[in-house]
């Protein structure tokens, strides 16, 4: 099956219309179809859309962070965490096991602190206005590789990881 790579520009908001993000005024996205470079609700919506379509793309929860678990909330002492201002918001690089995750710090109690693992869009369903800019087939090399290459074909990059 041909795979495309899609570029779009985006604006997040949340259930209350409150802005998240936007890609407007910088880059737009680009991704390479089925490699679960995007959310998967917001990539399902885009699939097929020819260049030019703008829509509000409606992803719930499920499909874009997941739900909410609070098992994901830990309890530490304050005493480990290696900075010496603490507020409630803040967000650390744990690097634990395996992957390193990112932390929001939940709530400060006395000598203990709330650390919530869950990605700070989870639970949340978000509303996407896309704009479509291009479409074109992937190339071989970059479906070989699993992601988008610069124009040109050649090993470019661009910071991301690979090979
Ligand atoms: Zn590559």
């Amino acid at each position: 099956m041909s795979r495309s790579v899609v570029s779009f520009h985006y604006s997040l908001r949340n259930h209350q219309g409150q802005l998240l993000d936007s890609s407007i005024g910088g880059e737009p996205i680009q991704y390479l179809e089925g490699v679960g470079q995007i959310i998967d609700g917001l990539e399902e919506a885009l699939t097929g859309l020819p260049p030019g379509t703008k829509q509000v793309i409606m992803v719930a929860a499920e499909k874009a962070y997941g739900k909410r678990d609070d098992q994901l909330v830990r309890r530490v002492s304050r005493s480990k965490l290696p900075v010496e201002k603490l507020n409630i918001g803040d967000m650390f690089q744990t690097d634990g096991d395996r992957h390193a995750s990112i932390v929001t710090v939940a709530g400060i109690e006395g000598d203990e602190v709330l650390l919530d693992g869950n990605h700070p869009l989870a639970g949340q369903d978000l509303i996407f206005d896309v704009e479509v800019l291009n479409v074109r087939p992937a190339r071989e090399d970059e479906i070989g590789h699993g992601h988008v290459h610069a124009p040109g074909g050649h090993h470019h990059h661009e910071g991301e990881g690979c090979c």
